[in-house]
């Protein structure tokens, strides 16, 4: 198997840092969320995760450099002193035996710039830190980005049903996806895997639809009318973070729609990257709202797409068609 390495290194990070959240998340009180600059608001599992899927890779690949969302900044200051503590302890109980210093190192190792040479990691430590905070849906998103394209993808979703028709059953999956080899889902536990598959649905009007919970992510408004052109009777499900492109990849729903709510804004390559060959491992298709493949070779962010746009692949053209009558 092509990147087998990688593949089982990577799945190693994400399935601690699975742990690590479920770990912050059982002792979550409000004071361990600080207010990033935008506000957003980024938890101690947050940098937790980062430092020890940094660690983790490094040790493996000390030669890929990593791009990931967080840095160790708000950690130094002396204010959020006892944050820090709290990730210490949490990094301690999944990847014994660093000191501070290593923790915090980690953490400001993921500022590379990305770009379309050679390799890079893309995280996000946790994608969906809203969801999180809710204790709803959210991900953490690990891929790796040869020559500018994504040939390997992992999203570990703690919260998620194994199964879409048990809502009630167990939950906690991995997704993970190398390219040309299929896409898989995994449970938290036991192991074991099993491919995926996007759904064979080819009307719209059966299609169910996801985006969002957030309006500030995507312009809901849009969706619906977009929706009702192509005649989706279903209400939007929404849900926070990557576990979106896992929902079309096993084909739960065939249609998320991430329609832009600002012309300046830019989608970060994290945000994306591990969602996008899941889905298209699994028989999918992704692109920008206008049809453009999402290119991941310009740095940090996609800049050169608008909004995201992933089904099952056969609704893919009409689904495109809709937008454009809807805004232009
Ligand atoms: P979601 O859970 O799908 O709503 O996506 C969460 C991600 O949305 C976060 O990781 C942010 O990086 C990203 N985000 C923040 N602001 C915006 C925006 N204005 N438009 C699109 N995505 C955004
Ligand atoms: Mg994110």
């Amino acid at each position: 198997m092509l990147y087998a390495n990688e593949r089982s290194t990577a799945l190693e990070a994400v399935e601690m840092a699975c742990r690590l959240c479920i770990a912050v998340r059982t002792h979550l009180v409000s004071d361990e969320s600080v207010a990033k600059k935008d506000k957003s608001p980024v938890t101690v599992a947050d940098f937790g995760v980062q430092a020890v899927v940094t660690t983790h890779l490094l040790a493996a690949f000390p030669d890929i450099p990593v791009v990931g969302e967080e840095d160790a900044s708000a950690l130094r200051d002396p204010a959020n002193r006892a944050i820090l503590e709290k990730v210490l302890a949490h990094v301690e109980a999944v990847t014994p035996g660093l000191t501070d210093a290593a923790v915090l190192d980690a953490i400001d190792r993921g500022t590379h710039a990305g770009g379309g040479r050679g390799r890079h990691w893309a995280l996000d430590p946790i994608d969906g830190t809203k969801g999180f905070l809710r204790a709803d849906q959210y991900a953490v998103a690990l891929a790796l980005v040869e020559d500018g394209e994504v040939v390997l993808g992992i999203l570990g979703c703690p919260n998620l049903p194994q199964e879409h028709r048990d809502p009630a059953g167990p939950r906690g999956c991995i997704f993970v996806a190398t390219r040309g080899e299929g896409a898989f889902q995994r449970p938290l536990e036991p192991k074991g895997e099993a491919a995926i598959h996007v759904s064979e649905i080819d009307e719209p009007q059966h299609a169910s639809f996801c985006e969002s919970v957030e309006s500030g992510h995507t312009q809901q408004d849009d969706s619906a009318k977009i929706a009702e052109q192509l005649g989706v009777t279903a209400p939007p499900v929404r849900m926070d973070s990557q576990c979106k492109y896992a929902a079309i990849a096993r084909g739960d729903s065939s249609i998320y729609l991430r329609m832009p709510t600002r012309a300046d804004y830019e989608e970060r390559i994290w945000d994306h990257a591990a969602g996008w060959i899941v889905v298209k491992e699994a028989g999918g298709e992704v692109t920008d709202i206008h049809g453009k493949p999402l290119d991941f070779s310009l740095g940090r962010t996609l800049r050169a797409n608008k909004g995201v746009v992933a089904t099952n692949g056969r609704l893919h053209a009409e689904v495109l068609a809709a937008i454009r009558t809807v805004v232009g």
